[in-house]
């Protein structure tokens, strides 16, 4: 058996949690429409859907929250989340946001017209929403070692710079407003972008004068993959990778809710005077005075202590190592998972479990479904529920490559004998995966439709 890492914490507060029986279960799912996202979160016994907003907070942050200054302008809690931005990302000109899409909403409006392209790696599901809805165009051109589960590359969020330079040329820099990476690659198996890669990507946008921002929200998980896996770094602080990382950059989104271990909050940067002005008068529009941007005064405290400790390289081995051993567990129990583990979570191949269901079907949401029958727990499908689109100009249907089911792993939550119970829950599926069968939808909206969907079985 692998083996697991001690937490580099102790338990100071504790959240009961319990798992109803199996008939309460099938109720609750069929009133939530099979939509795992409309169970009660009381329902559930190992919550997976997502590490965002969801971990653990230290004694530091609960004891910095308690200092939050809620003045409405100017508040000291802002000045101490500046001083933490500075430290860490180099950047003097940002404002807090009330989470990751707050920011990507406002960077859209301010720099993406109809009919322009914005390339990343692969855009998160939000990201790509929001460029979407200023009638803009998401591209995303990651590696191909990315698309085959298997491939065991060390960095398999990269960027193929080759496409980029391609894509570009192809729509027309004066197409092409922004540039954007993710890192760690969330969509993509949380898998991380090298230095060296970053450096490509940024040479390439700024070769064709081309502003460049990272959707930063796992940028500490990725900074120590950096530090573990790239030739050259590994005497490098997690620290000192991150403002290389960022040195390169011309902007910044954040999602705190990940990497700041926080529960609420985000953050938009940039270096360009004339769109930070631009970015504020979004901001008060939309969010709040750019001193708390849609934020109380204590979560600034709390995402300015988070921030750092994030970046905590003790920390940082213990979550890498948890999400692996989790990762280990389930490949033992039969299935397939993206490969080599990402950061913050196992992305499991349902396309290679249950080839009995085609796309159009879900594989991955029926896995989804599952998983809470079997044993009360929560993942989320990301595959052809999240990205299926009809292609804007023949019409016809485009599928996702994966069909996966995201075990997100919540930050110094849960144990190892939470991480056991799934991968034996996923073992008693995989043995029965023929029984398994598609779903359809009954109710399906037109952009992030993964959120409020509702499926009946076929
Ligand atoms: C979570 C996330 C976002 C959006 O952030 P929210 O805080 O959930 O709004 C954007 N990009 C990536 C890569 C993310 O993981």
């Amino acid at each position: 058996m692998p083996s697991y890492p001690p937490e580099p914490f102790r338990i100071k507060v504790t959240e009961p949690i319990r798992l109803i029986p199996p008939e309460e279960r099938r109720t609750a799912l069929l009133a939530a429409g099979y939509n795992v996202f409309a169970i009660r979160a009381e329902d559930i016994f190992i919550d997976l859907l997502t590490d965002s907003g969801t971990g653990a907070m230290s004694d530091r942050q609960w004891a910095a929250i308690m200092q939050g200054d809620e003045s409405y302008a100017g508040a000291r809690s802002y000045f101490r989340l500046a001083e933490a931005v500075k430290g860490i990302f180099g950047f003097e000109r940002f404002v807090p946001t009330h989470q990751g899409r707050a920011a990507e909403n406002i960077l859209s409006a301010v720099l993406v017209r109809p009919g322009q392209y914005v390339p990343s790696n692969m855009h998160f599901d939000t990201t790509d929403a929001n460029i979407r809805a200023r009638g803009g165009r998401p591209a995303n051109l990651v590696i191909d070692e990315a698309s085959d589960p298997q491939d065991r590359h060390p960095f398999k969020g990269n960027m193929d710079t080759a496409k980029l330079k391609a894509f570009i040329g192809k729509v027309g820099v004066e197409n092409v407003p922004l540039g954007m990476i993710t890192v760690t690659n969330n969509a993509g198996g949380g898998q991380p972008v090298a230095l060296e890669n970053i450096k490509a990507v940024a040479e390439t946008y700024h070769s064709f004068g081309i502003p460049f921002y990272i959707d930063a929200a796992r940028y500490a998980e990725n900074a120590y993959f950096i530090k573990l896996r790239e030739p050259g770094y590994a005497d490098k602080s997690t620290l000192e990778i991150a403002r290389e990382m960022f040195a390169l950059a011309d902007g910044f989104c954040f999602s705190a809710k990940k990497d700041a271990i926080v529960n609420i909050g985000g953050l938009l940067a940039t270096r360009d005077e004339k769109i930070f002005q631009a970015i504020k008068n979004e901001l008060i529009l939309r969010e709040g005075f750019p001193t708390y941007g849609g934020l109380a005064g204590r979560d600034l405290e709390a995402m300015a202590v988070g921030l750092y400790e994030g970046l905590d390289e003790t920390y940082l081995a213990y979550r890498l190592d948890q999400t692996a051993y989790l990762g280990e567990r389930i490949r033992e129990a039969g299935l397939q998972i993206v490969e080599p583990p990402g950061g913050h979570a196992i992305y499991i191949d349902a396309g290679a479990l249950l080839p009995h269901i085609p796309h159009g079907e879900f594989p991955g949401q029926s896995l989804a479904v599952e998983l809470y029958l079997e044993g009360g727990i929560r993942g989320c499908e990301i595959g052809s529920v999240m990205f299926a689109h009809a292609d804007p100009e023949t019409g016809g249907m485009v599928y996702p490559k994966l069909e996966l089911v995201r075990l997100a792993i919540p930050r110094r939550m849960y144990t190892q004998s939470h991480m056991d119970y799934v991968a034996e829950t996923l073992g008693k599926i995989a043995r029965r995966a023929g029984s398994l069968r598609g779903y359809k939808f009954t109710y399906a909206p037109e952009a992030l439709r993964h959120f409020t969907a509702k499926f009946a079985p076929l």
